[in-house]
């Protein structure tokens, strides 16, 4: 059998695992469209700016190397875009070749988004999602930088820059940073900390224009700033151009899937970015663009494509952001002021619950995270939880891994 995968990412390495696990005999090929050193073609884009702000080198940076893909005998082409999928002929079409399939996996992953406003594509206006973008980032001498968008790409992306001595402006349009992420009180504290550390934030503020080419300043409606370079991070959108017209594509534009990742054609299955799933909570449909979600549906995908029955129990955001000293964890639903909230303090550590109907839909911890990857697992199982005498994630060490206990 010959099985192609689209994307060489987070989605694209846990299939190949996965498929290699079950079967060692069908043929396998990755085509990617990023130019790198074909000994190193693949890194993870969520330790970006850890390479940008010279905490990681390149070499770790690309953490999976050549031999892994020889190990697991599969064939990379890099640097090559695809930009057709015949399902009819079982072909995909690149700038170069065409490429014949029995098992399509498209693992195409997310871009991001490009404000619709003057300038948005002048010189030095950058974003941050490919080892590309973080070179260009990493090279410029900017001494003043504007970062659209408060989220947790913009707010990495500034401090990153922060041991570089840059002034940094962040232009949120919400009223409070991160607010797809953290609650308000918990990005309150985070703003704290980056205004102490020299980084201006601007809220409930919306860039208009972006003038000079290369960049002079910004304009929003409040005002103009001065900058000699802007960071774009207002985003992502599906890469899913390619498959337009061909496969069922749900309201953001992510390829429909079902929970065994088969999309609306035969032998085509989706993963990771490029995807809508099922909320873990509610049920809604909807892109969730983290690397856990990437990991989990390309191995869901890759046992599918080759006989095994795996399914994927549902979508659900988890973020993590290392602010100085302090990680600040979220999962779920967790910016519902209308939800009823609880809140812990132990041993310095902070955490915060969140429940609707008696069971637990969100929670954001910051301190020690020691046991957050447990709460995924007590979303999951919608446990009836007495809220008053609730005693946080500890609660459920015995019933979610006995293996942990302390
Ligand atoms: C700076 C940054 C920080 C992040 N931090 C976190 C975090 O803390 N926690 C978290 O959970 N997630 C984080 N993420 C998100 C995480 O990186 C993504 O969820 C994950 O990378 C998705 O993996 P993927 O395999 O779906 O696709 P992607 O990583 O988007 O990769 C897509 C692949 O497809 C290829 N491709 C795309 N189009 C084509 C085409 N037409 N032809 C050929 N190849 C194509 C690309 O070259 C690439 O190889 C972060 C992302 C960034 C950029």
């Amino acid at each position: 059998m010959q099985i192609l995968i689209i994307g060489n990412s987070v989605a694209c390495v846990s299939a190949i695992r996965e498929i290699r696990k079950w079967d060692k005999k069908s043929s396998i090929t990755v085509i990617s469209k990023e130019s790198l050193d074909p000994a190193m073609p693949y890194y993870s884009p969520v330790v970006l700016p850890y390479y940008i702000e010279g905490k990681l080198s390149k070499e770790n940076l690309f953490s999976i190397r050549m031999d892994f893909y020889e190990e697991m005998r599969v064939n990379v082409n890099l640097g090559e875009r695809v930009i057709a999928v015949e399902p009819k002929e079982k072909v995909v079409v690149t700038e170069k070749s065409k490429y014949f399939y029995d098992k399509l996996l498209i693992a195409s992953g997310a871009s991001p988004r490009i404000l619709d406003i003057p300038g948005a594509k002048n010189k030095r206006v950058y974003v941050l999602r490919t080892y590309e973008d973080a070179e260009k980032i990493k090279s410029d001498d900017s001494s003043e930088v504007v970062v659209i968008g408060g989220g947790p790409v913009g707010v990495e992306a500034a401090l990153s820059l922060l041991n570089f001595k840059k002034k940094i402006t962040i232009i949120e349009i919400a009223p409070y940073i991160l607010s797809t992420v953290f609650s308000r009180t918990v990005s309150e504290m985070i703003e704290k900390q980056l205004v102490e550390k020299g980084i201006e934030v601007l809220k409930n503020e919306e860039p208009i224009e972006i003038s000079g080419n290369p960049v002079k300043s910004v304009k929003t409606n409040k005002r103009k700033i001065k900058c000699s370079s802007v960071i774009m991070g207002v985003g992502v959108v599906p890469n899913t151009d390619f498959v337009k017209g061909v496969l069922k594509l749900g309201a953001r534009n992510g390829i429909v899937v079902d929970e065994r990742m088969r999309t609306s054609e035969p032998d085509i299955y989706a993963a990771g970015d490029c995807v809508e799933l099922k909320s873990l909570i509610d049920e809604s449909i909807r892109p969730f663009p983290v690397w856990p979600n990437a990991q989990e549906t390309g191995r869901v995908a890759g046992a599918n494509m080759v006989g095994i029955d795996l399914t994927y129990e549902g979508g659900i955001r988890v973020n993590s952001l290392n602010v100085f000293d302090k990680v600040y964890f979220s999962i779920g639903d967790v910016y519902d002021e209308g939800k009823r909230a609880k809140e812990i303090e132990r041993n310095g550590t902070i955490e915060f619950y969140y429940f609707s109907n008696g069971s637990l839909i969100g929670a954001e911890i910051i301190g020690d995270v020691k046991y957050a990857g447990l709460l995924k697992n007590i979303i999951r199982r919608k446990l009836p939880i007495d809220i008053d005498s609730f005693n946080g994630v500890y609660d459920f060490i015995e019933i979610t891994a006995p293996a942990v206990k302390h």
